[in-house]
């Protein structure tokens, strides 16, 4: 591992381009008469209130250190390993124009049923997909991952816990995978990694130059509206993913509020407890229900549910103006609806209607029955 250099893997025209130079990377002083961004320097056409409490004529800090500086001490890792993006999905699309020529042999892997970004990235870059699906029952085949990467396989995405599964992957299959593949980075998406047992792979980033780990405030810390994404990796990584960074990439604002949850990580930790609460009760009721044929395991704030006819129930529950997510048309996951942990009275409603549904089934049933 040792021998492994981030550089080895990347497109020849990234290793030797010089970035865009903004004005904040000239010049990094906070105090001065400011003249050299074009910004306006009478202030933000905007009345003060409490949606938009400052101004925001000064474009912002283009590597947002005061957040990395918080951030690091809570993830246990220095402030230069740290990239933040747009969401996780500037990260992941990143990744894929820095390490993959397009049109060419040049692939990622990936593990379906998974996040459905790695594969949209890879397409809109042009870039080939090698599909090594998980087991049945959503675990890592150590094996066929292996003796599917090839010279050129650049990206080895594994999702833990997985998305549209829920389930977190073997500790020691992914640590087999992140020792085999000596020429690619093993990412490690850990988006849903707050409401999961055990540690993050971020405590491994110093063993592994060829580790890189995505976590995003959209999820436990509730700020999805933010799109603000983590990326953690060797600081020889994070300067790449800097240098090809849109030079403001993280607003003003974004940076703001981040820095204020970092502040509230208690109550963070809080809302993360009552969804696991919640998650239970969910779980414990949507079993007995004879609609339902499998509650699959799960690490995450959502629940992987298998059903006697997902495509009707699902409609059922549009109709109701309850949305969950139809995944019955994905790989190993037919008849298979995934379902967002609600509030309490959000989940009682979401059974009642599938109690409902279960109910009108059976009765509709017993009808043929007697008129056959
Ligand atoms: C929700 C999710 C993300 C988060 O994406 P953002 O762009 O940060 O909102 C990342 N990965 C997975 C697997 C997810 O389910």
């Amino acid at each position: 591992m040792r021998t492994f250099q981030f550089a080895n893997l990347l497109r020849p025209h990234i290793l030797t381009l010089s970035p865009y130079s903004s004005a904040r990377d000239e010049y990094t002083g906070k105090e001065g008469v400011f003249l050299d961004a074009n910004e306006n320097p009478l202030g933000s056409a905007l009345r003060a209130s409490t949606t938009s409490p400052g101004q925001y004529n000064r474009y912002p800090d283009p590597y947002q250190s005061a957040i990395k500086e918080r951030l690091a001490p809570i993830k246990g890792v220095r402030p230069g390993q740290i990239f933040l993006g747009n969401g996780s999905d500037e990260p992941i699309d990143l990744l894929i124009r820095a390490t993959c020529t397009p049109g060419q042999t040049d692939s990622i892997l990936i593990l379906p049923p998974t996040y459905g970004m790695y594969e949209v990235s890879a397409t809109i870059n042009d870039v080939r997909l090698i599909k090594v699906p998980l087991t049945p029952d959503f675990h890592l085949d150590v094996e066929a991952v292996i003796a599917a990467i090839e010279p050129t396989t650049k990206i080895i995405w594994l999702c833990s816990p997985n998305n549209p599964s829920g389930n977190q992957l073997d500790s020691g299959a992914i640590r087999q995978v992140i020792e085999a593949a000596t020429h690619a980075v093993v990412v490690v998406d850990e988006a849903y990694i707050d409401f999961a047992q055990g540690p993050s792979w971020t405590t491994e980033l110093d063993r592994y130059p060829n580790l890189i780990v995505l976590q995003t405030f959209s999820k436990a810390w509730g700020l999805a509206a933010l799109r603000l994404g983590m990326c953690f990796a060797s600081e020889e990584i994070v300067r790449v993913l800097n240098k090809i960074k849109p030079p403001y990439n993280i607003s003003a604002p974004t940076q703001a509020l981040g820095l204020e949850a970092l502040d509230n990580v208690a109550q963070k930790d809080a809302m993360v407890a009552e969804i696991l609460a919640e998650r239970a009760v969910l779980v414990e009721q949507l079993r007995p229900l004879s609609i339902v044929e499998q509650v699959y395991p799960t690490d995450a704030n959502f629940v992987l549910v298998r059903f006697t006819d997902a495509k009707a129930i699902f409609e059922y529950l549009i109709n109701k103006q309850v949305i969950v997510r139809d995944r019955s048309k994905v790989m190993l996951c037919a008849g298979c609806l995934r379902i967002s942990v609600g509030t309490r009275p959000e989940n009682e409603v979401l059974l009642a209607h599938l109690q409902q549904y279960a109910n009108s089934a059976r009765l509709s049933v017993n009808a043929d029955a007697l008129t056959h």
